[in-house]
């Protein structure tokens, strides 16, 4: 995918699609010639300790320093170096920092629409969320909310399906779910309150001592290996799945679109195709993680439990309904919504054909 974004990028892609296709150890980097230095900071939403995840934005500043020698140069900050995990955006668009690392659903106060960037409750999986980004209209739209912010956003890292959260007690209904506190940010928050539970929004390096000490009865963060780093699983005991809220969500590049005019166009592709790069190396970190720290966790006493089908369809009936509310009510949800969820239909019927299939077949019969 990069090579061909880069070959079409005139005269630097020649060069660049030559230094992708060697091995990245041996990576050299780009005659970069009069280009200028450029010292960028990068405000992310997350803790250092999350590899993962923070490594997404790493790998963005790694990519683009390697690919320029070190003239472009961006130094990604841990939540609150320099903002709160939850104000990346705001610092991005105020300039305080030229680019930021976040799920462009922390901010759907400021636009509903905003969900879309990351991910939709019962929407697209990370295969389906990269299809309708890259090939489906979905850039495009997302720049165009973004704009209103003065921010260019690209993908930056996909985490998966996720899993459904750790309870300190079973939820087998939608009555057990009344009058829990739990952490859930986004869209799905705004189910589950609808669902009756009391929703707080924190960010990942507090949710453990909320969880242990019973400030809240539940928590969602991202699945296995993130999790485990969190310490989740020695705060509750019941670990749900599948994280109908988060199927595969994205983690915006987000950039301040007066530093990035202000950048060489072949620095803009560079940070693009970097994006790029975090996009499919956090996916496939996460999914090859989290099938080890699966067993860790289950020799360690975490129950894993599914949602019942009657939270599952109360919760999908919700979700649907708030997409209509919110369409009713916000011009700009509703172009997204309404070109989305054509493509949400489509590729749904595709999939069930081609993946589908497959999947559950192997899963029932693995050899
Ligand atoms: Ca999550």
């Amino acid at each position: 995918m990069k090579r061909r974004y880069l070959i079409s990028n005139g005269t630097l892609g020649v060069t660049a699609a030559a230094v992708l296709s060697s091995c990245q150890s041996q990576t050299k980097p780009i005659d970069t010639g009069s280009l200028p230095s450029v010292r960028w900071k990068m405000q992310t939403s997350w803790p250092k300790s999350l590899d993962t995840i923070f490594g997404g934005a790493q790998t963005v500043c790694d990519r683009v320093s390697a690919m320029t020698g070190g003239k472009f140069t961006i130094t990604p900050y841990a939540a609150g170096e320099i903002v709160p995990g939850l104000e990346v955006l705001d610092a991005v668009q105020q300039g305080t920092v030229e680019c930021g690392h976040s799920p462009s659903y922390y901010y759907i106060g400021k636009n509903s629409a905003l969900g879309f960037g990351t991910a939709m409750p019962f929407g697209l999986n990370a295969q389906q969320q990269n299809a309708w980004l890259y090939h489906g209209g979905g850039l495009e739209a997302m720049h165009k909310v973004y704009s209103d912010f003065n921010i260019i956003s690209f993908p930056a890292g996909n985490t998966g399906t996720q899993m459904g959260g750790w309870f300190k007690q079973e939820v087998k209904s939608v009555n057990d779910l009344k009058g829990l506190k739990m952490r859930i940010p986004g869209l799905g928050g705004e189910v589950m309150s609808r669902l009756g539970v009391n929703v707080q929004v924190l960010p990942g390096g507090e949710i453990f001592l909320a969880l242990d000490t019973g400030a809240i009865d539940a928590a969602e963060w991202v699945g296995p290996y993130d999790d485990e780093k969190l310490g989740l699983n020695k705060a509750a005991s019941y670990y749900y799945y599948p994280g109908w809220w988060e199927p595969g969500a994205t983690l915006d590049l987000q950039i301040n679109k007066t530093a990035w005019a202000k950048l060489p166009k072949e620095y803009q592709a560079i940070l693009q195709g970097a994006a790029m790069d975090a996009n499919i190396n956090m996916l496939s970190q996460y999914d090859a993680q989290n099938r080890i720290a699966l067993q860790s966790l289950l020799k360690g006493g975490t129950k894993l439990i599914p949602y019942s089908e009657e939270i599952l369809k109360a919760a999908q009936k919700v979700s649907f309904d708030l997409y209509a509310e919110n369409a009713s009510k916000n011009p700009s949800f509703k172009e997204v919504y309404d070109s989305w969820n054509k493509f949400r239909q489509e590729i749904v019927q595709w999939n069930s054909i081609n993946e589908l299939s497959y999947a559950s077949f192997v899963a029932k019969s693995p050899n």
